[in-house]
C-alpha cells in the first residue's frame, strides 16, 4: 500500500485533459508502472490497454530506455539548440532520416505532436512563398485542405484541421482559421477504392488549388477522430492528386508511426511518400515528450527561397538532449525488429477474441488493424462510468465518444491481452442496445 494522494487538491486545482475545473471527473492515482501494468496508489495493478495514449509501445520501465536517459541526464539534460548541437540530436536525426522514406532528409525537432503539425503547416506555407519567383500565384497558397473525421492536435493551427463537427471549431468560432474539408475516406482498409471516394477531393483541388498550400491527413488510420481504418488506394490516389494540382502532402503519422498499424509507417501500406511527415507519441517510446517534422530537400529549398529565407520556428526546448536520448534508445529497440512479430500476433489474437463482440447488441462494428482493436458502439459512452468498470476488472481502458478501443504496448503478453479483450466485451455487454447515455460527441482522446 502506497501513501494516499491529495485527491482533494487535485480536483480543486489541477486541470486534467478536456475537463472542467468546477465539475472534476474521477482520477486514479498511479504510483508506478512496469512492463504493461500500472500500479495504483492503493496497490491494485491494471493491465494497460492504452500505451499511455498510444506512446508507450515497449512497455514501462524498459531497461534500455531508462539507462540511456540516466546516462544523458547526468551528462547534459538540456542545452539551447540555437547555435549549439549535440550527439543525441544528431544520432536521432540520422536514425529518422534512415528509417523514413528516401525523399525525407530534413528534420525539425519539436516538443509535442500538435507543435509538429504547426511546424508542418508553417513549412507548407513558407514553401509556397519561396516559389513566388517561378509562380507569382504561389503567394496565395496559404490554406490547408483535409478530410473530415481527422484529428491533428489541440493548438490553433492543428485545431483548424481537426474534424469541423466533432472537433473544437464551434467552441472557438472565428479564432480558428477556416480551412477546407472534404468527406472522410469511406472505403475500408483492405478494400479496392470505391469509385467516387476521391471525387470530392478532386473537385476541391480542381477548384481551389491556387489557394491551397497542402493537404494534411492521417495515413490509413484516423485516430482520435473515430478510429477509422481506410483503404491504401485512397492514399495512393491522394498522392497523385496532390502532384497533379501542385499541392504538398503532409502525413500526420503521430499515432500510426513506429509499427502501430503493422508497417513501420502507415504510408508504407500505400507505397507512397509524403512531402512533409509528422512524428510524435511513440517516438520516445512514450517516456518523455518529443516530436519531429521531416520534409524533403525540395520543401527545404523552397523555404530558404522564401522572403524570410529561414524557417521561422524555434522552441526553447528544441532538440532536448534527454528526450533525444530516450528516442534513440526507443528507435534502437524498433530497429531490432521484434515489433512486426509482436504486432501481428496482437492483431491475430484481437481478431479472434473480439470477433464475437459483434453479437453484443450495443456494438455496431468490430475492427482490428495492427495493434489497434476497436469496438464501435451504437451510442456515445459515459467515459467515467465505463472507466470505473474497467478498473474493477483490473485493466486500464479509456473509451471516448462511441468507441471502446485498445492500443496496447507491443510487449503485452497473451494472457494480459486476453484480459483486455474480455474486459472490453464484458463492459460492452453491460451497455443497453438503445439506451442513450451521457453524450460525449466532442472529439477528444480524453
Ligand atoms: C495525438 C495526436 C496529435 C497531437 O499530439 P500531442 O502530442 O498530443 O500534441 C496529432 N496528430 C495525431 C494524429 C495524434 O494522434
Amino acid at each position: 500500500m502506497q501513501p494516499t494522494l491529495d485527491f482533494d487538491f487535485d480536483s480543486n486545482h489541477i486541470w486534467h485533459p478536456y475537463t472542467s475545473m468546477t465539475r472534476a471527473l474521477p482520477v486514479y492515482g498511479v504510483h508506478s508502472a512496469l512492463g504493461c501494468e500500472l500500479e495504483l496508489v492503493d496497490g491494485r495493478k491494471l493491465v494497460d490497454g492504452t500505451s499511455s495514449w498510444w506512446a508507450c509501445v515497449h512497455g514501462y520501465g524498459h531497461p534500455d530506455i531508462l539507462s540511456a536517459m540516466e546516462r544523458q541526464l547526468h551528462q547534459l539534460s538540456h542545452v539551447m539548440f540555437g547555435g549549439i548541437t549535440h550527439s543525441p540530436a544528431i544520432e536521432l536525426c540520422q536514425k529518422l532520416v534512415a528509417m523514413t522514406c528516401e525523399p525525407l532528409t530534413k528534420v525539425f525537432l519539436c516538443d509535442s505532436g500538435s507543435i509538429a503539425v504547426e511546424v508542418a503547416i508553417k513549412m507548407a506555407v513558407q514553401y509556397w512563398q519561396g516559389k513566388i519567383a517561378s509562380n507569382p500565384q504561389a503567394t496565395q497558397k496559404q490554406r490547408i485542405l483535409t478530410v473530415k473525421k481527422g484529428y491533428h492536435g489541440d493548438t490553433f493551427a492543428a485545431m483548424s484541421v481537426c474534424d469541423p463537427e466533432g472537433g473544437m471549431h464551434t467552441m472557438f468560432g472565428d479564432a480558428v482559421t477556416k480551412q477546407w474539408f472534404v468527406d472522410a475516406p469511406q472505403t475500408p482498409f483492405g478494400e479496392v477504392l470505391q469509385v467516387d471516394d476521391l471525387s470530392s477531393m478532386r473537385e476541391m483541388l480542381a477548384k481551389h488549388h491556387q489557394d491551397i498550400a497542402a493537404v494534411i491527413i492521417e495515413p490509413i488510420m484516423q485516430g482520435a477522430g473515430g478510429m477509422r481504418f481506410y483503404s491504401a488506394d485512397y492514399l495512393k490516389g491522394l498522392r497523385s492528386l496532390c502532384d497533379e494540382f501542385k499541392v504538398l502532402l503532409i502525413l500526420d503519422e503521430i499515432a500510426t508511426g513506429f509499427g502501430r498499424t503493422g508497417k513501420l509507417f502507415a504510408y508504407e501500406h500505400a507505397d507512397i511518400t509524403p512531402d512533409i511527415l509528422c512524428l510524435g507519441k511513440a517516438l520516445t517510446g512514450g517516456y518523455i515528450s518529443l516530436a519531429a517534422t521531416l520534409c524533403s530537400d525540395e520543401v527545404a529549398r523552397g523555404i530558404s527561397q522564401s522572403p524570410a529565407g529561414v524557417f521561422m520556428h524555434g522552441p526553447t526546448f528544441m532538440g532536448n538532449p534527454l528526450a533525444c536520448a530516450a528516442a534513440c534508445a526507443s528507435l534502437d529497440i524498433i530497429n531490432r525488429c521484434e515489433w512486426p512479430t509482436q504486432v501481428s500476433a496482437i492483431e491475430q489474437q484481437m481478431r479472434e477474441e473480439l470477433k464475437d463482440a459483434a453479437n453484443i447488441p450495443s456494438v455496431k462494428d468490430v475492427r482490428v488493424l495492427g495493434a489497434v482493436g476497436v469496438l464501435e458502439m451504437h451510442q456515445s459512452v459515459n467515459t467515467a462510468q465505463l472507466q470505473q468498470q474497467f478498473v474493477d476488472l483490473g485493466v486500464w481502458v479509456r473509451p471516448f465518444a462511441n468507441l471502446i478501443y485498445i492500443m496496447p504496448p507491443y510487449t503485452i503478453s497473451t494472457s494480459q491481452l486476453s484480459q483486455l479483450t474480455s474486459a472490453m466485451k464484458q463492459v460492452a455487454a453491460t451497455i443497453g442496445a438503445a439506451t442513450s447515455s451521457e453524450d460525449s460527441s466532442t472529439i477528444s482522446h480524453g
